[in-house]
């Protein structure tokens, strides 16, 4: 398999400096989308489309278990470009590195799982259908592409491996997030004759106390760390600012851990509104987006908190694959980030894991690299997945 690996591994790395040359920020994905799609035909994938929300699918086999394999084909911005060293879509490589915005985060991923694919097809097992997904838009809401991808194209997998970043260890979750907001109204009067009025923002401070006092006491969790909660924005507003405001709202970013729920975390601010006397709203954020094909999506900011036991047989297909493809044995872990993973097992229940190259450290950063070595160890792993999994 090595040697098959590296056959290819020239290829691979230009197709990856290929993608870093052409920018794909959040619902920009068009230009990248139909370059994965074109080099998947050329790969000689069995079929290959992009869906109505611009993510790409490839398919290799046919049949009943369904392995998916997802990287993500948006990126982040390149912040103040005088920051990096070079051209961050310039795809350099030197030293046996790639460098550039998203070589790490997700593209290095994703010829990973292409090139990869392509090698598992020349043996697939016989009882496996292997899905290869370039998801757009990730970055501005994690897993909003599998509303389409699972809610729309009825496509529903046994099991899903995501690319990002694992320094090819494999990682079985993360926590879960959610964006939450609450809303105090009052009386507006000239500012003058304050007492004529009811301040909005007043209210709302002592719920702002609680808030911060409950980051205190948010469970830990030994594997995923610990919840955490902080309220992120503030924002008052009234007919002027010679006037009493009217309406205050407040915005919290909130991390899941084991144990942690949408409905646990909405309890935990309404019992703090409630404590106070005072009269809120307390809502769950909705992001809408808008695909690099037009089609709009909503989808509630929560991000549901998701683990695969390490027994599992997918997780212990995983390091199989990842023992054969190293010659030592991964260490199992999990995400300090967010990824796709909260909507095929967050919310779908779908299992699903992680593997793929390049460190955690790298991404959203001016030092954004993928290794090519790592890149030929995760292209391994990627074409002897299915093998494992299907022995499982
Ligand atoms: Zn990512």
């Amino acid at each position: 398999m090595e040697t098959k690996a590296r056959n290819i591994l020239p290829d691979a790395i230009n197709f990856l400096r290929t993608i870093i040359l052409t920018p794909s920020l959040s619902g920009e994905e068009e230009e990248v989308a139909r370059k994965i799609a074109r080099q998947m035909v050329s790969l000689d994938y069995d079929e290959v489309s992009i869906d109505s929300f611009g993510s790409v699918i490839g398919r290799i086999g046919n049949g009943p278990r369904k392995i998916m394999y997802d990287a993500h084909i948006d990126t982040v911005g390149i912040g103040d470009p005088e920051a990096w060293a070079h051209d961050p879509y310039c795809g350099k490589q030197e030293d046996g590195w790639v460098w550039g915005r998203g070589a790490s985060d997700n593209k290095g991923g994703l010829v990973s799982i292409l090139y990869g694919a392509s090698l598992a097809k020349r043996n697939l097992p016989e009882d496996v259908t292997l899905y290869v997904v370039g998801s757009a838009m990730e970055e501005d809401c994690d897993g909003i592409a599998f509303k389409t991808i699972i809610g729309e194209n009825n496509i529903r997998p046994d099991v899903v491996l995501l690319s990002e970043c694992t320094d090819l260890d494999v990682y079985r979750g993360h926590r879960g997030r959610m964006e939450i907001k609450v809303i105090t109204r009052g009386e507006s009067c000239h500012a003058s004759a304050p007492e004529r009025g009811c301040n909005a923002i007043y209210k709302m401070t002592r719920i702002i106390e609680g808030i911060e006092a409950l980051n205190d006491k948010l469970k830990d969790d030994p594997f995923l760390g610990k919840g955490t909660v902080a309220v992120t924005k503030v924002t008052g507003s009234g007919p002027s600012l010679n006037a009493v405001p009217d309406l205050c709202e407040i915005f919290m970013d909130r991390r899941l851990t084991a144990g942690e729920t949408r409905e646990s975390a909405l309890q935990e601010i309404r019992d703090i509104v409630e404590a106070t006397g005072i009269e809120a709203d307390v809502e769950v954020l909705v992001h809408e987006a808008k695909g690099w094909t037009g089609k709009e999506v909503k989808m509630e900011k929560y991000y549901p908190t998701w683990t695969l036991p390490e027994d599992h047989a997918s997780v212990q297909a995983g390091v199989a694959a990842a023992e054969e493809a190293l010659g030592h044995r991964p260490a199992v872990s999990r995400w300090t980030f967010s990824t796709n993973g909260v909507y095929t097992a967050g919310l779908e229940g779908i299992p699903s894991l992680g593997f793929g190259p390049a460190l955690e450290a790298y991404t959203h950063s001016v030092d954004d690299r993928v290794s090519e070595e790592d890149m030929l160890r995760a292209i391994m792993f990627y074409a002897l997945y299915p093998k494992h999994y299907s022995r499982g």
